[in-house]
């Protein structure tokens, strides 16, 4: 697995505009925050399969050794198989990631910014789903007008892939990539 290098981002309004799904560009970016440093080795408790080999491509050898000494000793306990619910990084991912759905719903309530999402805006499948869960009633139509307008332009543009390409095509990455995105998130988001 490939990490890519973490930014400074405080909030998801500032992603907002970026092409793609906010709350993944925010999310990933965490993720490679939290692998790249930004937990200390006391703070992992577990890892699940997805994060343990995260970290087993992380350059930081020292940390990560440190991080892996800790989960086995804990795992050297019996009873202690491996229990995705305990992973400390999807724990701390899923923090994150309520606190942005609370952000974007906030921004949201902004008409200009709302406007521009219905009409502009990018979300993947899961995350406009988690975002309905807590919006209030009005914002439905506008997060289902989102999810719609996405899944018709990604049609389209698979139907002008098709019509394009021969059989043994192998050049349908931008399009195949933007499709795969919105079905289950940016890659390397685990949810
Ligand atoms: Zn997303
Ligand atoms: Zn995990």
């Amino acid at each position: 697995m490939r990490i890519s290098d973490p930014v400074k981002i405080e909030s998801i309004s500032e992603v907002l505009m970026k092409p793609g799904c906010p709350l993944c560009a925010f999310l990933k970016n965490e993720q490679a925050l939290l692998l790249k440093g930004g937990m200390r080795s006391e703070e992992v408790l577990d890892l699940c399969n997805f994060h343990a080999w995260a970290f087993a491509a992380v350059t930081d050898v020292r940390h990560v050794a440190h991080i892996f000494t800790k989960v086995l000793k804990r795992r050297a306990v019996a009873g202690h198989g491996e229990d995705h619910d305990r992973c400390s990084v999807c724990a701390r991912i899923l923090k994150a990631e309520v606190v942005q759905l609370k952000e974007l719903l906030l921004t949201l309530q902004s008409e200009p910014v709302r406007v521009w999402m219905e009409h502009q805006g990018t979300l993947c499948v899961t995350h406009a789903s988690h975002l309905r869960q807590r919006a209030p009633e009005d914002l439905h139509p506008v997060i289902d007008k989102i999810v719609a307008r996405v899944a018709k332009s990604l049609e389209v543009e698979l139907e002008t892939l098709l019509r394009r390409s021969g059989s043994h095509s192998n050049s349908g990455g931008g399009a195949l990539g933007r499709a795969a995105e919105f079905i289950v998130s940016q890659r390397g988001i685990k949810h």
